[in-house]
């Protein structure tokens, strides 16, 4: 419960960011703060040891962020999932929907094996679109997924709903 009034207070709202009418999630000042984002990683190598994960994806640009000391820290690999058009290699690639319009992202196509168990790690998890997207692509590439953590969930919005079904039993953590 400390954790997360720690973490909670290094969370800033900022409003009609990116456009008028949002609240943004700002973690900036959490990741400039060595204790937070500390006591943070120590409890995501927590989840991560605890649903037994061998790989940990990161969803760009601040998964990444939250997820790379998870796995050095872990002793497990780290995979990014991009948005289209950024990986090098030969990708499979995931269409979802959005508030207006389609995203998409990608994994490298050998980027997981067969066996494979996967912490995905994000930031905020909104309408639960981006997240539902990433189970598909490990899926598909193969893996397993061993559970999905956030930072925070907005609970004005059903992202939980939304990415249940995809879950098939593995666990949601947020703060
Ligand atoms: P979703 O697909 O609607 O769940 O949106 C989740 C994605 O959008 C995540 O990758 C988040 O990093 C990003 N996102 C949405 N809202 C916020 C916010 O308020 N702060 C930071 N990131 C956000």
């Amino acid at each position: 419960e400390n954790l997360r009034e720690l973490l909670l207070s290094r969370i800033h709202d900022v409003p009609d960011y990116p456009k008028p009418g949002v609240m943004f999630k700002d973690i900036t000042p959490l990741l400039a703060d060595a204790q937070a984002f500390g006591a943070l990683t120590d409890a995501l190598v927590d989840l991560c040891e605890r649903c037994d994960a061998d790989k940990v994806v990161g969803l760009e640009a601040r998964g990444f962020i939250l997820a790379a000391p998870v796995a050095v820290r872990a002793g497990v690999g780290f995979v990014p999932v991009r948005k289209a058009g950024k990986l090098p290699g030969a990708t499979l690639s995931q269409a979802y929907d959005l508030e207006y319009g389609t995203a998409e992202i990608e994994i490298h196509a050998d980027a997981l094996a067969p066996g494979d168990r996967v912490l995905v790690i994000d930031d905020v998890l909104a309408t639960g679109g981006t997240a539902e997207a990433s189970l598909k692509l490990i899926r598909r590439a193969g893996a397993e997924v061993a559970g999905v953590a956030v930072l925070m969930e907005l609970g004005f919005l059903p992202g939980r709903e939304r990415l249940e079904p995809a879950l098939e039993g593995a666990p949601l953590a947020a703060l």
